[in-house]
């Protein structure tokens, strides 16, 4: 669908398992107003698809723009999407398959949707707004509770014929290490999850090497969240701080196998877990990324903190809907 010529306001939008977030932006990236809901996955998809409309209809209106002056709509979602036919396959977090959401907003709205997937929408966000501005190459790493990876590589997002890439969670760094959710073994997302720091992490407050941490979360995993972590480390608990820094020195050793394949200059960190510990994430993994990667490229790229947080992926959608469009309608006479 061609974009209108005297439009130019934009919607990211970030279709997340819990809550969708919709944010206007000028075609300047000035934010002019936003909207949330829950997204009642539960619900199925027609109405997650209503609720998606409500939400940037609000937006709009928190924004003071009208309809008309709307020029396209950028959507993050996670799962396996056909970014071609604009179709959600697989998206296993919402219980949605086969859900054509591009076709069905397009109607509503009369204007372009562009969708991506929600990790490489966060790069993206990164990469034309916050912490890899303007770089040639960036490579984002979000460790949560599996582990996200995009690359942007000069402007374009490195992806497949019709999937996303990336999927720095299940490269392999431990032979026959645990059990990954994927099936295989060793993976890093196995070794350096949250899941799997908050599990070393429960067995260590069991063994009473963690007494802040069992204070404040007890040993139950999913009361051992980023924010219980960052503080039982803030209060001394040095296991829990050793149990971290072993994490981020794994995801340090999936970097350095990044660096050597696709030389990177920028290496953004994002997510809850690097957010409650910046710094821990940040040295840990550029000192194995350094130590591990081959020495033509050890001081080739930098390792930093997205700067976006929450925002990363409507910022990156409506960014991503932005050039898609304006390439697009460049290319019909
Ligand atoms: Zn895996």
């Amino acid at each position: 669908m061609a974009a209108k010529s005297n439009a130019d306001y934009w919607v990211g939008f970030d279709l997340g398992a819990t809550k969708m977030l919709a944010m206007v932006y000028s075609s300047s990236f000035d934010f002019c107003g936003k909207a949330k809901k829950k997204t009642k996955a539960y619900e199925g998809s027609k109405s997650g698809l209503n609720r998606i409309s409500s939400a940037i209809f609000a937006a709009l209106d928190k924004a003071g723009i009208k309809r008309d002056n709307l020029a396209g709509i950028g959507i993050g979602i996670p799962g396996l999407l056909d970014l071609e036919k604009g179709i959600v396959v697989d998206a296993p977090n919402l219980g949605w398959k086969k859900v054509r959401i591009r076709d069905s907003l397009e109607k509503k709205f009369g204007v372009p949707v562009v969708i991506i997937n929600d990790v490489d929408a966060g790069v993206y966000g990164e990469y034309s707004m916050g912490a890899a501005k303007n770089a040639r190459s960036v490579v984002g790493v979000f460790p949560g509770t599996g582990i996200g990876g995009g690359c942007i590589y000069e402007g374009k997002i490195l992806r497949g014929k019709r999937n996303s890439c990336l999927e720095i969670g299940h490269i392999q760094v431990m032979p026959g290490g645990p059990l990954c959710g994927c099936g295989q073994r060793g993976c890093l997302e196995a070794v350096a999850s949250r899941l799997s720091i908050s599990a070393e992490a429960a067995k260590a407050a069991y063994r009473s090497d963690a007494p802040h941490l069992i204070e404040i979360a007890g040993t139950d995993l999913s009361n051992i969240r980023s924010g219980a972590l960052a503080a039982s480390i803030n209060a001394g608990d040095k296991a829990i701080e050793m149990i971290v820094r072993e994490a981020a020195a794994w995801i340090g050793v999936g970097v350095a196998n990044i660096v050597n394949l696709l030389a990177p200059d920028v290496i953004v960190l994002g997510g809850g877990l690097v957010e409650a510990m910046p710094d821990i994430f940040q040295e840990a993994v550029e000192h194995t990324a350094r130590q591990r990667a081959m020495a033509a490229f050890e001081n080739s790229f930098k390792v930093t903190v997205a700067k976006l947080g929450d925002d990363a992926t409507v910022a990156g959608a409506a960014a991503w809907a932005m050039k898609t469009v304006t390439e697009q309608n460049k290319g019909t006479p």
